[in-house]
């Protein structure tokens, strides 16, 4: 009997999908590349089905690839092995608590962050953690690949803002890890070990989230530059003035016109304050971009315009994926780079990395974080051409040099996944540091002694 069979007898039938259509989905991702074909999709409901599937891997000898809603850009929950069931968790998706005093909230993971938000302003609370793929992404995932997104400026990464994860790891076995204080020092950090890991070392089932207070009032202004150093002096004068901003983003000149703006450098700058406050805090952004030469489209008073003003700022990906489909249709590949350099930094790595790709010749489009120092360089290709196949890994080779010689990284929110192996490995022998790839081959063997957890990331 097959043992997907089995699988379903022992979970129930509704829970096990053995579909060939539906399992092809699963075997793709944003970047359009196409993976292995699992064995089944199974969608947990509780950490009871989490157990029962790892303990099913182990007695069958497969391997599991975890997966909320695969928005990951690196490849990270991509099944690259046969014999994989992959592991869906968005069934587990309920909100169980939200404490307005302690400022937290416990969830299922698989909990879409936007939907999260929207109960969160219920209690003039939120989780900061914005990626511009909210609307998708799960908490969990954000987690557990160590994202970031548009607040970052001031709220900074995932890893800030959880206190606490209930996890099943490789022996069946269930563990509890973290706090419900912010001050949590019981061994070693066991929670932080799992932001990051990218579903290596076991399955996350609870989350136990920490929470910041809605800002009373908010301003923003959206500016314009005719050269991408002027953009990125913006954020530097910024730093300079103590202004802590909220919400630094940015788009280059072709991905603004691809988004159906001016074709020119957008900045969008935005700032909370508080009621009063706002005509202060908005000259004091106007003064900066000034400064540095730019000029304002648009200015917003409240959140919730600033937010319409961003839309487009979130069509940074999907708008590459458009035009590469346009240019290639089904032979295009898309392929984003996740490096950060330090904020001194910023003009001259970010007007290397434009001159790199003019030179070239490979479409490529800029956007990002610039209020974290982080960047996306955005390629695309014609997979079947083998000459620009080369030119690409290349390119991004180039950036990834250039964020490191900036002393930065090249991997800031999206994870290593597959795509960044190789550098991950230069990045270590870069510190004098070889041995780090061994701890970590450690550290796995002891949460997944079998082996079973989301096979060929990282580093494996
Ligand atoms: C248009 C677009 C914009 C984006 N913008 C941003 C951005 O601004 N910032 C940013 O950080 N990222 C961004 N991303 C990347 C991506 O959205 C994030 O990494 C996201 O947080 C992943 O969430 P997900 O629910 O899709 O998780 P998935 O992609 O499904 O999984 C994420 C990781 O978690 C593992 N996993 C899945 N389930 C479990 C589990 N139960 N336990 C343990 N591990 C598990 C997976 O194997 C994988 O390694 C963007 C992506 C797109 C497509």
């Amino acid at each position: 009997m097959s043992v997907t069979v089995d699988l379903e007898k022992r979970l129930g039938k509704e829970k096990v999908i053995r579909d060939p259509d539906i399992l092809r989905i699963y075997a793709r991702d944003p970047t359009l590349l196409e993976y292995q074909l699992p064995l089944a999709v199974v969608y947990a409901e509780s950490v009871n089905d989490v157990v029962e599937v790892v303990k099913f891997a182990i007695e069958n000898k497969l391997y599991i690839t975890p997966v909320f809603h695969s928005t990951s850009l690196s490849g990270n929950a991509a099944t690259t092995a046969q014999k994989t069931i992959v592991l869906s968790s968005e069934k587990m998706n309920r909100i169980l608590e939200v404490s307005e005093v302690d400022w937290l909230a416990t969830v299922e993971p698989g909990i879409r962050i936007d939907e999260f938000n929207l109960e969160l302003m219920r209690y003039g609370l939120q989780w900061p953690v914005d990626p511009a793929s909210s609307k998708t992404a799960s908490v969990g995932g954000t987690i557990i690949n160590g994202g970031g997104g548009m607040r970052g400026a001031k709220y900074g990464p995932a890893s800030h803002w959880v206190l606490g994860l209930e996890a099943v790891i490789g022996t069946g076995e269930i563990i509890r890890v973290g706090c419900r204080t912010v001050k949590c020092r019981e061994g070693y950090d066991i929670l932080h070990l799992f932001v990051g890991s990218e579903g290596t070392l076991g399955i996350i089932t609870k989350a136990m989230l920490r929470l910041a207070p809605l800002p009373e009032s908010f301003v923003g202004v959206v500016a314009q530059f005719e050269d991408v150093v002027s953009l990125a002096k913006a954020v530097v004068e910024s730093r300079r003035r103590r202004l802590w901003l909220l919400v630094a983003e940015f788009m280059d000149d072709d991905s603004s016109e691809f988004v159906g703006l001016e074709r020119k450098y957008t900045l969008w700058l935005g700032i909370d304050a508080t009621k009063g406050s706002e005509d202060v805090m908005l000259t004091r952004l106007r003064e900066v971009i000034d400064k540095v030469g730019g000029k304002i489209s648009a200015e917003a008073r409240d959140w919730g315009t600033f937010f319409k003003l961003l839309g487009p700022r979130r069509l940074l990906y999907p708008a590459s994926v458009k035009k590469a489909i346009e240019q290639y249709g089904g032979d295009a590949l898309v392929l984003i780079g996740d490096v950060a350099v330090p904020f001194s930094k910023l003009p001259e790595a970010l007007q290397e990395m434009k001159q790199t790709a003019k030179d070239y010749g490979i479409p490529t489009i800029f956007g990002g974080h610039v209020g974290d120092g982080n960047i996306h360089p955005i390629l695309w290709f014609n997979k079947s051409d083998e000459i620009q196949k080369k030119k690409v890994a290349e390119l991004y080779e180039r950036f990834d040099e250039i964020a490191l010689r900036h002393e930065g990284t090249i991997s800031a929110e999206h994870g290593i996944g597959l795509h960044k192996k190789e550098f991950l490995k230069k990045t270590y022998e870069a510190k004098n540091s070889a041995a780090v790839l061994r701890i970590f081959r450690e550290i796995k063997r002891i949460f997944d002694p079998y082996g079973i957890f989301n096979p060929g990331k990282i580093f494996d």
